[in-house]
């Protein structure tokens, strides 16, 4: 007969829950009960990590056994199926108070419809998004966390015991209800797209302006780490290209195949800011890029398409890798206020009480978005927690002025030169379109009212309006009915 031991339980010991579990089980006061469908991977991890002092468990039952009440579980297994089918057993064997938590990368909306399905048990179903890749699962991930407050009051030690530590505080916090945990770690993931994308713009237009090589670059991105855009993704940028192929003695990025993949999280934040309305340009474009970068066939076909020869003339090399810092400032500066802005829209949609500046603090640590300037967005929704755009915030409209030039001459340069930069150029079209006292847009809305009288509003008098568009105008211009 099992003792129940354990103040907290991992289902699913591939990388991402052996290394949870053994996190947890180094924080003073924890005893991990361990579950895996396959029971190699329990043996394994109890034969390898005695010093966690797991408590092993071969059935749904037993696990549950080993819990002391309420029982509190993370599953770590696949997403999808794999998640659901833990679930069911998991209800099964638990009972109404103990909490269920799900650390994969689930949809937010797979997450709102479990988590209305576990309450009717009277178990609590926790959403938690958990950023850091296996690293942080070991040392320390963000912890993205959604349901009920009750389930909070349990777990949020817990978690809180396991989470990266930024300037002393701990990166978790509760999100909000049902799937905003999820939600908000797939904003994560979108931003982290646009990240990347930004980053590998920054390092093609450096390597085809200057015709400095790969450990070259790594030094720039070296040096940038110490300043504003230090961050986890430009540490890593370094460390990718300071690395020689063994086999060929190449720098190791010149002999990856240059097709990118992606696990979904991209496209669903797109997806999602789409339906909410909200243009998350930047991170659409790292996603189209992807994309493209992938059409293997259409990109042969379209090599010997006429246009420049792909170098940009540069008479000062550091005054150029210096713009296309400002460039790559400014467009990080859109792609997170564009993440935001998709945030407040979810949180407005499924009735979610987020608070902005916590998001930025618990980014900070563990997650692979981490940087020095989420400190300034903190900053800068506790001094205006209603703040329309974020780069409208002083400290960032300051940065973009300073950026806009460098920004502008570098985008107009890859243009010149036939070198795409989807997301370092589509970051200075949306600023530039919002920024704008007055848009196209209302040459759109004539046109979708001449083909569909979709109608119109006018600048100087309320109400809805259609033309008729064809005949004498000054006879048949009508008024429509007002609101
Ligand atoms: P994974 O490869 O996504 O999943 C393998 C685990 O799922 C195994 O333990 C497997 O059990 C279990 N599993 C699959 N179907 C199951 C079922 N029907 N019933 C019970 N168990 C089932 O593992 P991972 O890479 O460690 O990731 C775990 C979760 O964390 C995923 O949701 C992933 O998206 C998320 N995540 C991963 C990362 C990362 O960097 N890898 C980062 C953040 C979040 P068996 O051993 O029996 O097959």
């Amino acid at each position: 007969m099992v003792e129940a031991v354990a103040n907290i339980g991992v289902v699913g010991l591939a990388v991402m829950g052996s290394n949870l579990a053994r996190n947890l089980a180094s924080r003073e006061g924890n005893t991990v009960a361990v579950f895996n469908r396959s029971h190699e991977k329990t043996d394994t991890l109890l034969s390898e990590h005695p010093e966690a002092e797991f408590v092993g468990t071969t059935s749904y039952e037993e696990f549950a056994a080993a819990l002391s009440k309420p029982r509190t579980a993370i599953i770590m297994v696949q997403a999808g199926k794999g998640t659901d089918a833990v679930i069911d057993e998991l209800t099964r064997v638990f009972e109404p108070g103990d909490i269920i938590v799900d650390g994969g990368n689930a949809l937010f909306t797979d997450t709102i419809r479990r988590e209305k399905d576990v309450r009717e048990t009277g178990i609590n179903f926790v959403g938690a998004g958990i950023s850091g890749g296996e690293e942080g699962a070991l040392k320390g991930p963000s912890i993205m966390p959604g349901g009920s407050a009750e389930a909070w009051e349990t777990l949020g030690p817990i978690l809180t015991s396991i989470a990266a530590i930024a300037e002393g505080e701990p990166c978790v916090t509760h999100v909000g209800t049902d799937g905003a945990g999820h939600f908000v770690k797939m904003i994560h993931n979108g931003i982290e797209y646009a990240d990347m994308q930004l980053i590998a713009e920054a390092y093609d237009l450096i390597r085809r302006g200057t015709g400095k090589n790969p450990a070259e670059i790594a030094e720039i991105f070296t040096e940038w780490n110490t300043g504003e855009l230090e961050s986890y993704l430009i540490e890593i940028t370094a460390e990718v290209l300071k690395q020689v192929d063994v086999k060929t003695g190449r720098p190791l990025v010149d002999v990856i195949l240059d097709q990118a993949g992606s696990k979904g999280t991209g496209v669903w934040t797109v997806q999602n800011a789409l339906d909410l309305g909200v243009p998350v340009s930047g991170i659409a474009e790292a996603v189209f890029a992807r994309a493209l970068s992938s059409k293997t066939e259409q990109r042969a076909a379209a090599s010997e398409l006429p246009g420049p020869s792909s170098t940009v003339a540069v008479d000062d090399p550091d005054a150029f890798i210096e713009d296309v810092r400002q460039a790559l400032y400014a467009s990080k500066i859109i792609a997170y206020s564009q993440g935001f802005d998709a945030i407040v829209a979810g949180a407005e949609k499924y009735n979610w009480d987020i608070k902005k500046g916590e998001i930025a603090k618990i980014w900070r640590g563990g997650c692979i978005i981490r940087a020095r300037f989420l400190n300034r967005i903190t900053d800068a929704y506790l001094e205006n927690p209603g703040l329309v755009a974020l780069v409208t915030a002083p400290f960032f409209t300051d940065v973009v002025s300073t950026a806009q030039d460098s920004w502008r001459r570098v985008v107009a340069g890859a243009a010149y030169a036939g070198i795409p930069t989807p997301a370092f150029s589509s970051s200075l079209a949306y600023y530039d379109g919002l920024r704008a006292d007055r848009l196209p847009a209302s040459l759109v809305q004539g046109q979708r009212d001449f083909f569909g009288a979709h109608t119109y509003k006018r600048v100087d008098v309320e109400g809805t309006f259609h033309t008729l568009w064809s005949g004498d105008r000054s006879e048949i211009e009508s008024e429509g009915s007002s609101h």
